[in-house]
């Protein structure tokens, strides 16, 4: 029989699963950016940010950083628990970069100390745009508790990826969280964490090995992916 799709965005497809509180996601090979204007799909990318976002997320277990991952299944699909996404895109910025530059004139490269967190309304009509905490409140996408809960979750997840990644001679940049909540309420971690949805730079430089590549046309994209997941080691194939 086949699975009963329930949601499709823009880079993965989730489907029902027996257990009413268990989903199945699955990464398409589909990349956007600006907001859907450029699209284009590239063989290999699903593979790839599954392996990252299975490097990372366990990263983030061993760390106590609860997550919504189950288990991995295959190269592009995982289990997780069923959650209410957070309408909120949660951005952690250690350098200045892409929007913060283009829309506030920051300089490209800046270090952000103490590093900046901001929240983007999760809403492809309005273009994603800016919350300050009372708007946050005023829409009720979450209280002043869960959000304070969610800055702090996405602090802690910034000390393990960045020290990690500086081990391996690579600056996180900046990058985007998504959190859900649980049939209890709960508020986890979801979404991936991948290339897609960070800012990687060659430490020392500000050569990208990430979304930035498509969304400048710097080169191709899986390339740079791949390039990167040898340097981190991870087993693509
Ligand atoms: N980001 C993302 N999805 C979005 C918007 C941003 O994953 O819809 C990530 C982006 O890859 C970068 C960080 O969030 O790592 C900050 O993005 P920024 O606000 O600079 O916007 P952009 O330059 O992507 O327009």
């Amino acid at each position: 029989m086949e699975a009963v799709l329930l949601y499709e965005g823009k880079a993965k497809r989730v489907f029902e699963t027996d257990k009413p509180d268990e989903v199945i996601i699955s990464f398409k090979d589909d990349a956007t950016a600006f907001n859907g204007v450029k699209k284009d799909s590239f063989a290999d990318k699903g593979k790839v940010n599954l392996a990252f976002t299975k490097h990372f997320f366990n990263l983030l277990q061993q760390a106590g950083i609860k997550t919504h991952i189950i288990s991995f299944i295959d190269k592009t699909s995982l289990r997780a628990k069923k959650v209410q996404i957070v309408p909120l895109e949660v951005v952690v910025r250690n350098y200045a970069a892409g929007s913060l530059c283009k829309r506030l004139g920051f300089e490209k490269g800046m270090e952000l100390k103490p590093v900046l967190c901001e929240f983007y309304l999760k809403d492809d009509s309005l273009n994603d745009p800016i919350l300050c905490r009372e708007h946050i409140k005023y829409l009720n996408i979450a209280t002043e508790q869960e959000v304070a809960y969610i800055e702090q979750q996405a602090l802690s997840i910034n000390k393990v990826i960045s020290s990690f990644m500086d081990s391996k001679g690579i600056t996180l940049v900046d990058y985007k969280l998504e959190f859900g909540r649980t049939s209890d309420e709960e508020i986890i971690l979801a979404d991936e964490i991948s290339p897609d949805t960070c800012r990687f730079w060659l430490k020392g430089t500000m050569e990208s090995l990430d979304k930035d590549v498509y969304r400048e046309d710097k080169g191709d994209l899986v390339s740079s992916y791949k390039r990167l997941a040898e340097i981190l080691g991870l087993e693509i194939n």
